[in-house]
């Protein structure tokens, strides 16, 4: 695996290395690498002959500086397990890289897409996730872009990114990994006592029951519940919905035939866990 701190380099590399027959894939991270990470890798490797992943934590998608203190480092384990997933090529690049003197940010029209869920509660967040994904995708120009299902309204917003800016670029969405007991994997999990793990399994609990027990109609008491149950684990719930895939709006109740998905973020101990999952698939 070959590592790259500036821009340049790594543009100049991949422009060297492009032919038709090439396809170069592109995994953006934040570090902390775990196995939903690895699982991303691995996708892109069944497809793309040159396999390019970054680790960037992005200050300006934090909306709360404590946050993005405490977000896990781990760089030399992060390093081995991208190695020994085949990754061909990490880009490691500093602040004064992604957002060089004189960087402006500009405004992504992301519409309702960053008002509800996380935009609701994390103002700017989609803003923040848009800068840094432009200019990563300016520096390595993919042929796709292989990010997790596990931020369902991320994977949104990188889609009408991708259509705003024109890149030539495929995304594809893929399956979230999830622990033993149904744990999404995420960095964040890292920050968890044993008995908040414990506790973290009612939310993929309470997603699957949601999905096992929605039927046409209103659901309020259904969402009502789940919540309670999310209560009494020791959670504080911003949010547990259910939404139309196609748009996010919130829906109230099922007409039989719409697609939804349930999206839940809760903290625990100040650990802010999200997870989601598709109803009728
Ligand atoms: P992050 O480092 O948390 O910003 O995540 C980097 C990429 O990995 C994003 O596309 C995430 O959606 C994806 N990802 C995070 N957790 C998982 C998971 N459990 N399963 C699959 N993909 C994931």
């Amino acid at each position: 695996m070959i590592l790259f701190k500036k821009a340049e380099s790594l543009t100049n590399y991949l422009r060297s290395k492009r032919n038709p027959g090439l396809l170069t894939g592109f995994v953006p991270t934040m570090g902390a690498i775990h196995e939903g990470h690895i699982s991303l890798v691995v996708k892109a490797k069944e497809t793309c002959q040159l396999v390019v992943a970054s680790i960037f934590i992005n200050p300006t998608q934090f909306n709360n500086p404590d946050d993005f203190a405490k977000y896990p480092v781990s760089l030399e384990k992060d390093i081995d397990m991208l190695e020994q997933a085949g990754c061909d090529i990490l880009f490691l690049p500093s602040v004064q890289e992604i957002y060089p003197a004189g960087y402006q940010p500009e405004y992504y029209e992301l519409g309702t897409l960053e008002t509800v869920f996380e935009g609701a509660f994390r103002p700017g967040h989609f803003q923040g996730v848009c800068q840094v994904v432009d200019r990563l995708l300016q520096i390595t120009r993919p042929d796709k872009m292989f990010i997790g299902q596990k931020d369902f309204q991320q994977c949104m917003v990188l889609k009408k990114l991708v259509e705003l800016k024109a890149f030539p670029t495929e995304v594809v969405i893929c399956p979230t990994l999830r622990e033993a007991g149904g744990l999404a994997m995420s960095s964040r999990n890292r920050r968890l006592a044993e008995t908040e793990k414990e506790a973290a399994l009612e939310i993929s609990r309470q997603l699957q029951w949601i999905k096992k027990n929605i039927k046409e109609g209103p659901f309020n008491e259904l969402i009502a519940k789940s919540k309670n149950a999310l209560t009494s684990k020791g959670f504080q719930v911003d949010y547990l919905s259910v939404a139309r895939m196609d748009t996010l709006q919130e829906v109230q109740a099922w007409d039989g035939r719409q697609q939804l998905v349930a999206l839940v973020a809760a903290t625990i101990n100040q650990v802010r866990l999200i997870d989601n999952l598709i109803l009728n698939d």
